[in-house]
């Protein structure tokens, strides 16, 4: 019998030079089932992530594969979280914050997407190479240490019907994702970009306080600029290394029989809950 083998990217971005072809790829026929795709505006000039505005406009080309993430600064005025809604974000995305993440000058834009049922995907842990000058913003820079995995914690413990998702496992603080993952029934984690995999392998195994194994609150994500030639074939590449992965290094173990909640259910499941 056929191994079921299908999945949802819960990161990319959508590259400048897309086409609409190569998006098209993605659900005529192949195995990839949607996409949740994450604006940035904080880099300037980088070819690898669009902003708000073109993310909203594929996601509405295709409403039922592109899951659409709106770039958002939490200093800002929290009504801005009704007006993307109201425009068919999903949800939100952080990252390169003016304060850490936990920062209480933020609450308020955190409890309005509470309470419009905004899950919220934060960039967590080391971050590539952008200087300053790099940033569209004034005060922004690349700080991992405001982007720590236990700055989650603050959050979801302040906002408990707040649906957090880590974008990353958070490296070099993949413990604190783990602790995180263990105390908030409310954090999940994206396991994409840069991932110590002797980590990976230990989490898949755990499990949080209330029984809930690690490997229903984690992810796949590949973190692809998505529209050009390259991504298809990487994609499906990675996929594929971790319906492999699961199959041989999770043999022995629970986990190994889990790759379809880690590759579709979970992030099938998040969304499905917020309606
Ligand atoms: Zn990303």
């Amino acid at each position: 019998m056929a191994v079921p083998f299908e999945w949802i990217d819960t990161h990319t971005h959508l590259a400048r030079d897309y086409s609409r072809a190569e998006l098209e790829k993605f659900f005529e026929g192949g195995h990839c089932k949607g996409i949740w795709l994450h604006s940035i505006e904080c880099f300037k000039n980088s070819p690898r992530h669009c902003g708000n505005d073109e993310v909203l406009k594929i996601a509405k080309l295709y409403p039922e594969f592109v899951h659409p993430f709106a770039y958002c600064r939490a200093e800002q005025n929290p009504d801005q979280i009704r007006m993307l809604k109201d425009a068919g974000f999903t949800g939100l995305k952080f990252i390169d914050p003016l304060y850490n993440y936990d920062d209480p000058r933020f609450f308020p834009f955190y409890a309005e997407a509470e309470k419009l049922n905004m899950p919220c995907y934060f960039h967590v842990g080391c971050i590539a190479k952008k200087p300053s000058s790099d940033l569209a913003f004034p005060g922004l820079y690349s700080s991992p240490g405001r982007m720590k995995p236990a700055m989650l914690c603050t959050i979801a413990a302040e906002f408990p019907k707040l649906s957090i998702i880590a974008g990353h496992p958070g490296v070099p603080w993949s413990e604190e994702m783990t602790t995180a993952l263990w105390y908030y029934p409310n954090i999940r984690c994206t396991i994409s970009a840069l991932t110590d995999y002797k980590w990976f392998i230990d989490a898949l195994a755990g499990g949080a306080w209330d029984g809930v194994p690690f490997y229903e609150k984690l992810m796949f994500g590949t973190d692809f600029a998505y529209g050009i030639p390259i991504t298809f074939d990487m994609a499906n590449e990675f996929a594929i290394f971790y319906k492999i992965f699961f199959r041989e290094a999770g043999k022995t173990m629970a986990w190994g029989r889990h790759n379809q909640d880690f590759m579709i259910n979970n992030a099938r499941k998040l969304l499905e809950n917020l309606s």
